[in-house]
């Protein structure tokens, strides 16, 4: 058995390596540098966590690992202590003397696992100890975590990772490894320019979270969608539901507490305290939800949240993603759920519409925009499409010599919502040239343009008072569509939107002051009333959605195959659980993951022997609590 194969069993208590981890960690024990590119949930952490051991075994020393995470970085320690590793932390939230005590350690040889903030890095103070490591030979290794922070084009960069060139610059030897979840190829690039990483090897796993259920709802009424979806689906359940607004958050977070669900807001606008607190009781809690702006999230390791949620569309399929990867990372099912609508739509466009960017990059996120719209309205398999969208061919996951796993693409995945309930298709060309030509006839009338609401009007062939006011009825396409429903033509405008045959216009009313978007034609609708393209929509109607069976029991994802007696057994172990947990200020999942109680609750066993095989049972916890578990087990 390698050593990194005994590390995996001893430390972690896990049987095997998962896709390229093996490769990476006797890459990198073996002294060489890489970058990782692999999805949230992937198992990054064990990618240099296992070369740190190893190579600290072999007397070469601490391994420095640089995290802009300061909040976690507490529980990351925690946790590889609980696993029997020598690990420590630097950064803004230690005392001077715990900081001293810190560097005396690092000085004694003492530590395997360094964490510390980039800002850290850089100072003459610790540059000075990493020098005088590094004369013993005693630095071993350095791993930057999130190492997309480095890059302009990340969605997180964070200009103190610049700074860290100064590792290859001065310490040149040493072995480095990057990684990251964000795929994107400029991304990449930017990251092996800045950190140096020519000669990485490039490791890139498949971005398939496959235990992810996608599902893409057309928003009515969110609230009341997003509530009957948790009491149905994940009651008494973790989750993260992400909106656009501040406000947004707050009143939806009090939505839900008033429904007696256990929410709490979080957004860079709340108080530091606050976040934290709020934080700490989403990763320690059971079950709490988390309504949040995109500034929560990043490096939030809690393995069982049980959805996420988006109830605003978000810019791009890089950051649904992203925010979809925190589901499930403990691989059970978990569902990533999407509400959206025409003002989704409008709002993201007017967002980039007004930026004050330039127009070549407004025109990159018009495009990452219309890929997401692109992905919403889809009528196919939603993974394939996301997978696509990272040039990754489901099925064909890139092995470690580049070439497909498996000859042919697959074109379902079986859980989505496409997959399991293919929705129905109707053929809206016709009510797209119609709705064209209402929005180029009402603007040849008067020169104005106006909001979706009266274009569907004089469509219907509605007589409300502002068509008669402005003589819509007189125009010749005034309820040539009144035999398509409101929701039916909105499915259209959404469509034409993303695919560039509307776009939108700003008017500010003379009378409130209010500013509208309203519709005009864009260079696409040329080519839609021509009837050269052909428009296919989802069918838009919602009552023959299937009734979910509701999961009333609050039952664990982890325990929901366990019969009667195990189902105990599983209850007073997390009982048990929480009560570690707490004496030792960690979250739950650190003493031990869901997976694992449910194992041990269903294996029933009698002795340590019988224990030891249990997944996620290490050494150390065997010695800590493998008496107190059997303890557990026999309360039965
Ligand atoms: P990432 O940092 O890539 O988002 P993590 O390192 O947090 O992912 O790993 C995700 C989860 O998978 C963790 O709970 C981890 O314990 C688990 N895990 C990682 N590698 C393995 C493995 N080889 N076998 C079993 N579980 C693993
Ligand atoms: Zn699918």
């Amino acid at each position: 058995m390698s050593s990194a194969q005994s590390i995996l069993q001893a430390v972690f208590g896990y049987e095997q390596f998962r896709g390229p981890q093996q490769a990476i960690v006797s890459h990198v024990i073996n002294g060489g540098d890489a970058l990782v590119l692999m999805p949230t949930g992937g198992g990054k952490s064990l990618c240099y966590q296992v070369p740190a051991i190893a190579r600290q075994q072999l007397g070469h020393g601490v391994t420095i690992v640089v995290s802009p995470l300061i909040a976690l970085m507490h529980d990351q320690v925690g946790a590889l202590h609980e696993a029997g590793i020598s690990a420590a932390y630097l950064n803004s939230t230690l005392s001077y003397d715990e900081t001293q005590e810190v560097e005396l350690r690092l000085q004694s040889g003492d530590i395997t696992l360094l964490y510390a903030a980039p800002e850290r890095l850089n100072t003459p103070r610790f540059l000075g100890l990493l020098d005088d490591l590094h004369a013993q030979g005693k630095l071993s290794l350095f791993a930057i975590d999130e190492a997309h922070c480095v890059s302009q084009w990340g969605h997180d960069f964070r200009p103190e990772y610049r700074a860290l060139s100064v590792l290859h610059q001065r310490y040149a030897e040493v072995p480095r490894i990057a990684l990251t979840a964000t795929a994107d190829a400029l991304t990449r690039a930017d990251i092996i320019e800045r950190l140096q990483l020519e000669a990485a090897q490039h490791f890139i796993s498949s971005f398939d979270r496959p235990n992810i259920r996608y599902k893409i709802a057309e928003k009515k009424d969110v609230s009341n969608q997003l509530l009957r979806f948790i009491e149905r689906e994940h009651e008494g359940e973790a989750g993260v539901v992400y909106c656009q607004s501040r406000k947004r958050v707050e009143e939806l977070a009090q939505t839900l507490v008033q429904n007696g669900i256990n929410a709490l807001p979080y957004h860079a606008g709340l108080p530091q305290e606050m976040r934290q607190n709020h934080q700490d009781r989403f990763l320690r809690e059971e079950g709490v939800v988390m309504c949040a702006t995109i500034a929560f999230g990043m490096g939030i390791n809690k393995p069982d949240v049980r959805f996420v949620a988006h109830v605003d569309m978000p810019k791009n399929i890089e950051g649904y993603y992203q925010e979809t990867g925190r589901a499930g990372r403990d691989g059970l099912p978990a569902d990533a759920w999407m509400a959206y609508g025409l003002s989704d739509v409008v709002n993201q466009r007017r967002m980039i519409d007004e930026s004050p960017a330039e127009e070549q990059f407004k025109q990159v996120m018009r495009g990452k925009l219309d890929a997401l719209l692109g992905l919403a309205e889809a009528t196919d398999c939603r993974r394939v499409r996301l997978l696509a969208y990272f040039g990754e061919q489901y099925g064909q996951e890139p092995s470690l010599d580049g070439k497909p796993l498996q000859a042919v693409a697959r074109t379902h995945c079986g859980n989505c919502d496409n997959c399991l309930e293919p929705p129905a298709l109707w053929d809206g060309t016709d009510a797209a040239r119609k709705l064209l030509s209402t929005i180029f006839r009402v603007h040849e009338a008067s020169g104005l343009t106006y909001g979706a609401g009266h274009i569907m009007d004089v469509l219907r062939g509605k007589e409300t008072d502002k068509v008669t006011q402005y003589g819509h009825d007189k125009v010749s396409t005034f309820g040539i569509g009144k035999d398509y429903s409101e929701p039916q033509l909105r499915a259209v405008m959404r469509q034409l939107l993303a695919t560039g045959a509307l776009g939108l216009h700003k008017v500010v009313s003379e009378n409130s002051g209010h500013v509208f978007d309203t519709l005009c034609l864009a260079a696409g609708s040329r080519a839609v009333l021509k009837g050269e393209v052909q428009v296919q929509l989802r069918e838009a109607v919602a009552a023959s959605r299937s009734k979910k069976q509701s999961k009333k029991s609050a039952a664990n994802a982890a325990a929901v195959n366990l019969g009667p007696d195990a189902q105990v057994r599983f209850i007073n172990l997390k009982a048990w659980r929480a009560e570690v947990a707490k004496s030792h200020n960690l979250p739950a999942y650190v003493i031990f993951h869901d997976a694992t109680l449910a194992s041990i609750a269903e294996l029933n066993p009698q002795s340590l022997q019988e224990l030891q095989g249990v997944s996620g049972m290490g050494t150390k916890k065997l010695d800590a609590y493998g008496a107190e578990v059997l303890r557990v087990v026999a309360l039965g």
